[in-house]
């Protein structure tokens, strides 16, 4: 531990520290992940869209609730930071404090895509992933996380001294101004912290720090996801590449990323229901 303490440990600290971990939300009373209904819907799919997300740049889309889309690692490793907005309201929106919270640091084959209060409901359910083999590595990494927040110009202005236009918020801005036709300033309120897909990062054991490191992503992979709402997705190819050495500028080689939307036949989502909004009764104890 090389956290600095300035205060001397209490004579019962050890004892203290010996508080058993109790896991901060019981998930086991979320709605459940129906591993066979989601398998029965993917088992015959028609492709409805392609498009390709360009190196260091982004493109938004729609997805209808009931559709899988998918995002395919073409040409090289290539991490993509994702935003996901209620096609309908882009107030509701992708929450990944709440998913990391409900899920883990990391997302997989079965957890949700949780949106923003006052909705909080899933927004998409992952429902395949090629690198889930990965689970944890030896420094505490793992892939598709959810506690980056995304690469952005201030920051960057604030170590660098340098204003960097390709960053993934400036693309998923510049990608959502475009798809609704919003004026930057506009566009630019709406985009949130990203689920960072193929990604691989963790906290480092001595210091607890954000690390990154080079994606295990190949040509090939994917990750699938379900819209369990009528979504706008936007996902900006990271100007860091595999992210194995630096973000935030144009020295990382860098790839696209392909998206597929598919269809699957209307009968295979039988029993299957768009998740309502949350139904608290938002009265915050005054009445
Ligand atoms: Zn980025």
């Amino acid at each position: 531990m090389t956290k600095p303490a300035h205060t001397a440990p209490p004579p019962d600290a050890a004892a203290r520290r010996r508080a058993p971990p109790v896991l901060t939300y019981s998930v086991e009373q979320l709605p459940s992940f129906d591993a066979a209904l989601y398998n029965r819907a993917r088992a015959e799919l028609s492709k409805v869209a392609e498009l390709t997300v360009p190196p260091r740049d982004a493109k938004a889309f729609e997805v209808a609730a009931g559709h899988f889309f998918r995002i395919v690692s073409v040409e090289g490793p290539q991490v993509g930071d994702l935003n996901l907005w209620n096609a309908h309201d882009l107030a509701e929106r992708f929450y990944s404090g709440k998913t990391r919270a409900l899920h883990a640091t990391h997302l997989s084959t079965g957890n949700r895509l949780w949106s923003t209060f006052p909705t909080l409901r899933p927004m998409a359910t992952i429902t395949h992933d090629t690198l889930d083999w990965y689970g944890w590595d030896e420094d505490g990494a793992g892939v598709h996380d959810v506690i980056g927040t995304r690469c952005d110009p201030y920051t960057n202005l604030l170590l660098k001294g340098m204003e960097y236009h390709h960053c993934c918020h400036s693309n998923l801005t510049r990608a959502l101004a475009a798809e609704r036709n919003l004026p930057l300033d506009e566009a630019e309120v709406h985009v949130h912290d990203v689920m960072n897909v193929f990604m691989c990062t963790g906290y480092t054991r001595d210091t607890h720090q954000y690390f990154m490191k080079a994606s295990p992503v190949r040509p090939g992979d994917f990750i699938e996801f379900f819209a369990e709402i009528d979504l706008l997705v936007a996902l900006s190819a990271c100007p860091g590449g595999d992210c194995g050495a630096s973000h935030s500028d144009d020295t990382a080689k860098c790839y696209p990323l392909k998206i597929e939307v598919h269809r699957p036949r209307e009968s295979a989502l039988v029993g299957w229901q768009s998740p309502p909004p949350n139904k608290y009764s938002r009265s915050h104890g005054t009445r």
